[in-house]
């Protein structure tokens, strides 16, 4: 059994084993992949300290940091239930979908997200070659070019402002006849002079020229008629999915299925603590998502030393 079992190898799950094993104590790691979204990423310059780097080249220094330490690594395994402890300072345990379970006396949670796609022809052949998913990381790379923002929710209207600052011009397409972000970022938005808004738009292909987003195709949902719209970048803003389904009925979640993480990653299982971005922590970035899994390891750490050992 373990001291402290870290579920997910992301940046949350990698720095939360780091901060685990420096303390002495019996670390595990279980990932399905390690390095999670970040290996998806392509360019990285918000990194703190690292003007420039690329997913895979941050993975490779993360695994390596944390192999440095003592600390059992599983990875190709998905964890599939989680089960409390019958008193606190007891084991809970982590089920595998292998059949195995695994036992620890602290567990932290840091299975991340997953963006909501969109499920058309052409998202998947030009992810990373106009078709992008975050305006923070990827906003800067279509400097004075014309972009759209699928999805007309929070994250999309503020990820329209934020382009509007960056390129030449935005469209919004929404799905449904009302725009649900908040008024006050519908108001900025149009207050500016290069975002436009299309609603019940169904966007129905991402268009290319084999190298490179050129457009997209969407549906007026009221006519039925088709339009093209020329362009470079697509931002999906349709949500971000929390890997939490295997928790339901578990630690508490938030409507959304974010776990709800406290002050010290704590969630509402004892003993059970969880970080990054399948937590309710309002922004979702590497350099993020690290603290958290930092604070809630020392926060296991904590409970490990105030609860009785089994
Ligand atoms: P994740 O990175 O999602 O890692 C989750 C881990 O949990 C993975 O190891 C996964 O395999 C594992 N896992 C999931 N479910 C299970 C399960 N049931 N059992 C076992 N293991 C499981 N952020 C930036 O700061 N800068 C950027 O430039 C940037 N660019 C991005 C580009 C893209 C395309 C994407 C998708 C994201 C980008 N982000 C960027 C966001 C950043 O990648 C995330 O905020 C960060 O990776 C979150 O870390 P995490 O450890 O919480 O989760």
């Amino acid at each position: 059994p373990f001291d402290l079992l870290v579920v997910g190898g992301g940046p949350a799950g990698a720095s939360a084993a780091i901060y685990g094993a420096r303390k002495g104590i019996r670390t595990g790691v279980i990932a399905e992949r390690f390095g999670g979204q970040v290996a998806d990423t392509m360019g990285i310059e918000n990194f703190i300290s690292v003007k420039k780097t690329e997913g895979p080249k941050l993975v490779a220094s993360l695994e390596e940091h944390v192999r440095e330490y003592e600390v059992d690594i599983m990875t190709n395994q998905r964890a599939s239930a989680l089960k409390g402890a019958q008193q606190e300072g007891g084991y809970i345990e982590v089920e595998l979908e292998n059949g195995a379970t695994v036992q620890s006396r602290s567990v932290l949670l840091a299975t991340g997200a997953r963006w909501r796609e969109m499920n058309v022809h052409g998202e998947q052949e030009y992810r990373g070659k106009g078709v992008a998913y975050c305006p923070h990381c990827d906003g800067p790379l279509f400097k004075g070019k014309s972009v759209a923002v699928i999805g007309g929710g929070n994250s999309g209207i503020e990820a329209a402002i934020d382009l509007a600052g960056i390129v030449k011009h935005v469209t919004v397409l929404e799905f449904s006849d009302i725009l649900r972000a908040d008024e006050v970022l519908q108001r900025k938005a149009r207050s500016m002079g290069n975002i436009d808004i299309i609603m019940q738009a169904q966007t129905t292909e991402v268009l290319g020229d084999g190298e490179r987003v050129t457009g997209l195709q969407y549906t007026d949902r009221q006519t039925g008629e088709s339009y093209n719209v020329e362009l470079q970048g697509i931002f999906v803003q349709i949500g971000l999915v929390p890997n939490s389904e295997f928790l339901e009925g578990t630690v508490e979640l938030t409507e959304r299925g974010e776990i709800i993480a406290g002050a010290h990653g704590n969630t509402s299982l004892p003993g059970v603590f969880a970080a990054g971005d399948v937590t309710n922590v309002p922004y979702k970035q590497i350099i993020i998502a690290m603290g958290a899994g930092a604070n809630a390891a020392l926060g296991a750490f904590d409970y490990l030393i105030r609860t009785p050992e089994p």
